[in-house]
């Protein structure tokens, strides 16, 4: 019971990682809150996970929901120690048929929101002089991709965010890190074979396996996977990791 009197706000945690962060977090004795703006996703990974954990429903890229999600998290669970940052979309276009309106959905809700949940965090964790911070950016926040700017300049920003922010609280007692994850087996890589399918012409399985190719173990990675890191992250034990970007992608990338 490594998180046991922990409370642990996890964006994103309606589906996917951030389900998975959730549920490894809860089995370790974290209290939970579970965010994300889909009510019903976020009311039935609460009740899965039970023992008190709670449901919040909020859209990260909007400032007051955020200050609303935190405020009621506080009243009904404690203040946060562990904040997840696991809230996210990918969409792919070609640079000259990205849109303004997709290149601004990626930093809302990618970077602000990140943005936005940290600031929203640090005051607490300050005063209690223990805190976690971790957000799930990717590898595409290393290295870019063709077809992805949006989505990797989002995500080099949470790289950035990540370090700065780490250097800014590292005396007191808070770590903030990133996990970089290669292709995972969620519904964002599921949505994201349809668009190749459809783009392309290329059926379903071909898809899949150019992802799968993009690992040097030639498979995508488990949310669980990213879930046991993030565990790692918000332990006492790993009190001495801050900053880093923790790469969960097969070894594509070695940086
Ligand atoms: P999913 O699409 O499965 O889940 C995304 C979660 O984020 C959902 O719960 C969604 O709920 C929530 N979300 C999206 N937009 C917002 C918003 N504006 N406010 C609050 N919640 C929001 O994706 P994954 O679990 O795969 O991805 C999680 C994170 O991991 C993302 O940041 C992603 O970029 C990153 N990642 C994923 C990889 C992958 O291959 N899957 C690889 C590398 C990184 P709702 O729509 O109801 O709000």
């Amino acid at each position: 019971m490594i998180l046991k009197y922990r409370i642990a706000l996890v964006t994103g945690g309606g589906r996917g990682i951030g389900r998975a962060i959730a549920h490894t977090f809860a089995s370790h004795g974290a209290r939970i809150a579970v965010a994300a703006r889909t009510a019903e996703q976020v009311q039935q990974v609460a009740a899965e996970i039970g023992n008190g954990a709670i449901a919040v429903v909020c859209d990260v890229s909007d400032p007051e929901s955020v200050t609303r999600m935190f405020e009621e998290t506080r009243a009904r669970l404690g203040d946060v120690d562990i904040l997840v940052n696991s809230a996210g979309i990918a969409e792919s276009a070609t640079l000259v048929t990205t849109s303004d309106d997709l290149w601004q959905r990626h930093l809302a809700i990618n970077l602000s929101g990140t943005f936005y949940c940290t600031r929203a965090a640090l005051p607490a964790m300050l005063e209690k002089k223990w805190g976690r911070v971790i957000n799930i950016a990717s590898i595409a926040g290393k290295a870019g991709a063709p077809y992805i700017a949006a989505y990797s300049a989002s995500k080099h920003g949470v790289m950035g965010l990540t370090r700065s922010v780490a250097l800014e609280v590292a005396a007191a007692g808070i770590t903030v890190n990133a996990i970089c994850p290669g292709y995972v087996d969620t519904e964002m890589v599921t949505r994201g074979i349809e668009r190749i399918t459809t783009r392309t012409g290329r059926s379903a399985e071909e898809a899949l396996d150019s992802l799968k190719k993009m690992s040097p173990q030639n498979r995508l990675a488990t949310a669980e996977e990213v879930a046991a890191v993030a565990l790692l992250l918000a332990s006492d034990e790993g009190r001495g990791i801050n900053g880093q970007g923790i790469n969960v992608d097969g070894g594509s990338v070695f940086y």
